[in-house]
């Protein structure tokens, strides 16, 4: 697959992790639980945290939030977790980060949305606060711009200065434009007040696909600071799925985006962690990280009338999913694995032989064997009622064999 040429930028380190061209695109979440509830968040950012997150932000919107903070941190670090926290900041960052020092310094980053830290104020004393807060702790900072909060006061003279245009623009280039001159001009303020240029990382979420492509496109030629990537509000379920892809994946084919953030809205009691497991499989789908073995499964179709075709393919995938958290220390590597489960012998062993294990299931009115390829070569044909725990031990050993130690690698295929 030829390899994506990243954008070139500066590498900004948030904790024990790495941002920009340098690094791989780094994965972000954030909780929704009520960060004063430091129990609540604590399992909620383990789980995303254990799901692959690499950075966790959680909302820091009032002083019991951000005395909830260092416990947080605490509490995480008691577990094992040292995945980087990072405080998201509206209205009143510049006074909670002063009067909650401890806050300041268990972050490892600061997000800050310059449409909302000065509202109604002719200096930007508040954006300056935090930013001097962010010096002294040496924290990086993500300049966030987000069109539902937009600095009103700079659009509104964007607006004024285009309609005296002899040919004035759209008023959607206008505010694309607004959107970067605020991140950017943003950046360069922050700067001046004594943020390395290193700190600092950039986004301009929108919520159409469209217009994402194009801010972002617009920001990516005008600096080299790391960009964060996310479709702001992209909805529930396959809307949500769906839009995000459509949005970042043309990005990332070119080579834009450091980190990236998909922003679903869960179900009622729904598992926060969908959101982590869909923007590891956006990347490993485009080919730019592998996070978990692969399963091809055709669709079925006519030729598959019984439940049992769509049963396995669902056990194998709980099955990876389940075993993914031991395999990962153990196995290094197994995240590259790639399985077919095949509906019937029209594509089934042809595509089981591009797989490294690949079984193809017997279709209605076929004889009932299970014909298994590992790394391209028949092995074994399964039948009878345990095709399903046979292909499981078999998938075992493999990766026993294959990822366990060099030594073994490709042993399985010779002994059989
Ligand atoms: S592999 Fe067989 S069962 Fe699957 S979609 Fe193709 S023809 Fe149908």
């Amino acid at each position: 697959m030829p390899e994506i040429q990243r954008r070139k930028t500066i590498t900004v380190r948030v904790g024990r992790v790495r941002v920009g061209s340098e690094a791989p695109v780094v994965v972000q979440s954030m909780t929704n639980t009520d960060t004063a509830d430091v129990e609540g968040t604590i399992q909620q950012v383990a789980a995303l945290a254990g799901a692959g997150s690499e950075l966790v932000r959680v909302t820091v919107n009032n002083d019991a939030a951000a005395k909830a903070v260092p416990y947080i941190v605490e509490g995480l670090a008691k577990l094992g977790l040292d995945v980087p926290i990072v405080g998201d900041f509206h209205y009143n960052g510049h006074q909670l980060l002063k009067k909650y020092p401890d806050c300041a310094t268990s972050l490892a980053k600061y997000r800050i949305n310059p449409g909302n830290v000065s509202v109604g104020r002719k200096n930007d004393d508040n954006f300056r606060a935090m930013i001097e807060v962010a010096v002294e702790n040496q924290k990086p900072v993500r300049i966030g711009v987000n069109w539902g909060s937009l600095d009103q006061a700079l659009l509104t003279r964007m607006m004024d200065e285009n309609s005296k245009l002899a040919e004035p623009l759209d008023a959607r280039d206008v505010m694309m434009e607004a959107m970067c001159r605020s991140a950017l001009d943003s950046a360069a303020a922050a700067e001046r007040y004594g943020l390395r240029h290193d700190q600092i990382i950039i986004s301009g979420k929108v919520s159409g696909v469209r217009d994402l492509l194009d801010v972002y496109e617009m920001l990516a030629a005008r600096c080299d600071y790391p960009l964060h990537l996310g479709l702001t509000e992209a909805g529930m379920g396959m809307k949500g799925i769906v839009a995000s892809t459509a949005g970042l994946a043309p990005l990332l084919l070119k080579g834009i985006g450091d980190t990236i953030r998909v922003s679903l809205t869960p179900k009622p009691g729904g598992d926060r962690t969908e959101e982590v497991l869909t923007a590891q499989q956006i990347l490993q789908s485009l080919g730019i990280r592998s996070f978990t073995p692969q399963v091809t499964a055709c669709p079925g179709c006519g030729r598959t009338t019984s439940t049992f075709f769509q049963e396995l393919a669902q056990q194998i995938q709980s099955y990876l999913r389940e075993s993914m958290p031991v395999w990962r220390e153990q196995y290094p590597g197994v995240e590259e694995l790639k399985l077919a489960v095949m509906g019937c012998v029209v594509n089934g062993p042809g595509e089981s032989k591009h797989a490294n294990i690949g079984i193809s299931l017997p279709g209605t009115f076929e004889e009932p064997v299970a014909p298994v390829y590992v790394d391209g070569r028949l092995m074994t044909t399964l039948r009878g009622d345990t095709i399903v725990q046979d292909f499981t031990k078999i998938l075992d050993e493999y990766v026993r064999s294959r990822y366990g130690s060099t030594e073994k690698a490709e042993q399985l295929v010779e002994v059989h």
